[in-house]
């Protein structure tokens, strides 16, 4: 899929309110019937054929013959465009440049403001895998029985907006949170390499303090990166470090925590024997940070996030659907071949139910966006 900023300015609004009424039509059905398309866009039929024919020939909605009924999808591209065209109503973004980096659930591009000052969107593309696995979990997405490849990617970028804000506010090294719509995020612009390509520091020891320090910050907040590795830390030329991705952030009340805070710790250590030969018997225990949390006054940032509008339930289904695509490579380190020793370790973690091996559909019924009325259970992932 191609972004084109040029295409924000070449929709008409007639177009804008049909591509609208596809996106709308989506949270019912799976392929939005054209007649539909023409009553929530209220616009005559005759008229939304040509529109939609336009639309479709820009790969912004696509069209879909099935044996009940013929109507559209919308596409990546379509969705994009509408967050990209939220953010541009809010002045927030101006031009589309070029694309940095490619995820196994992300894009990530190059964009500017009006005074052309660079940022960076990072568009979430959950569900880029294949949904079989998750399908055949827990019915935790209520009726709709399965995730929408929308729905996952806009949970997972609100999260991430959500921690990116929080910790920003509060002074942790993360970029500057600027836009969120849909399932895009804006941010800052790093000028940074990913410590993954720095091949030598002036001083190992005093990075990796820096970055132990960190893990020990967020915990004492209440958070856990999670993902917390050489991909996701950039280094300025001023040897600062930037964290970034925060989609799979877990709080240090989940039950789990301790596991994952292990992690977080365990992959710098690692990376640092690896990549500079430098150990140190010296690293956070979760434990200790534990105990010295309850003894004394600290703010919760899990706390924070949860009462800013992502709430327990989002978080819980964005959690069991990452846990349930790990089979699949979710995490940046699992894409990585070769010279990784660690990766057993993540494996052995992960669930181990069986899979009752569901035909795997192209599309997937969008569901409702809001998520309050899911059926969330309560119990978290078995490890
Ligand atoms: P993913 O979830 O796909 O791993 P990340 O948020 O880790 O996505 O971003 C992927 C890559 O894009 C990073 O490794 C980094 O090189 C680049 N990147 C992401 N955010 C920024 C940023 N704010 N500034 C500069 N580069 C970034
Ligand atoms: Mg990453």
């Amino acid at each position: 899929m191609k972004l084109d900023a040029t295409d924000l300015r070449y929709v008409t609004s007639e177009e804008f309110r049909v591509l609208t009424a596809v996106e709308m039509g989506s949270k019912n059905h799976e392929v939005v019937p054209t007649p539909l398309i023409a009553q929530i866009s209220g616009l005559k039929n005759g008229g939304v054929n040509k529109l939609i024919g336009s639309l479709a020939k820009r790969n912004l909605v696509s069209k879909v013959q099935n044996s009940k009924y013929d109507g559209y999808r919308l596409t990546y591209g379509g969705y994009d465009y509408l967050a990209m065209r939220a953010m541009s109503k809010r002045d927030t973004l101006a031009s589309v440049g070029n694309q940095i980096g490619v995820g196994k659930e992300s894009d990530i591009y190059v964009v500017a403001d009006g005074e052309g000052k660079e940022m960076v969107l990072k568009i979430h593309r959950l569900g880029r895998i294949s949904f079989r696995t998750i399908k055949s979990k827990r019915d935790y997405m209520g009726k709709r029985k399965s995730a929408s490849w929308m729905y996952m990617s806009r949970l997972a970028a609100q999260k991430e907006w959500a921690f990116m804000k929080v910790l920003h506010e509060n002074g942790f090294p993360v970029p500057k949170p600027i836009d969120q719509a849909r399932h895009c995020i804006l941010m800052e612009f790093i000028d940074a390499y990913p410590l993954r390509q720095i091949a030598e520091v002036e001083s190992p020891g005093k990075l990796y303090s820096q970055l132990m320090d960190l893990i020990v910050r967020f915990a004492r907040s209440g958070l856990i990166h999670g993902d917390f590795n050489e991909f996701n830390i950039l280094i300025r030329d001023t040897g600062e470090p930037i964290v970034i991705d925060f989609p799979q952030m877990v709080s240090t009340s989940h039950e789990n925590a301790e596991w994952y805070f292990n992690r977080d710790v365990e992959c710098i250590r690692t990376f640092f024997k690896r990549r500079y030969g430098y150990e140190s018997s010296l690293y956070p225990r979760f434990k200790s940070i534990r105990s010295s949390d309850e003894s004394e006054e600290t703010f919760r940032l899990d706390v924070v996030v949860a009462a800013s509008g992502f709430g327990r339930k989002d978080m819980k289904v964005l959690e069991e659907y990452m846990d349930a695509v790990k089979d699949e490579g979710g995490s940046d380190k699992e894409n990585e071949e070769g010279e990784d020793e660690e990766e057993e370790e993540e494996e052995e973690e992960e669930e181990d139910e069986d899979e009752e091996d569901e035909e795997e559909k192209e599309g997937v019924p969008l569901g409702d966006e809001g998520s309050n009325s899911q059926n969330v259970e309560d119990d978290p992932p078995k490890s």
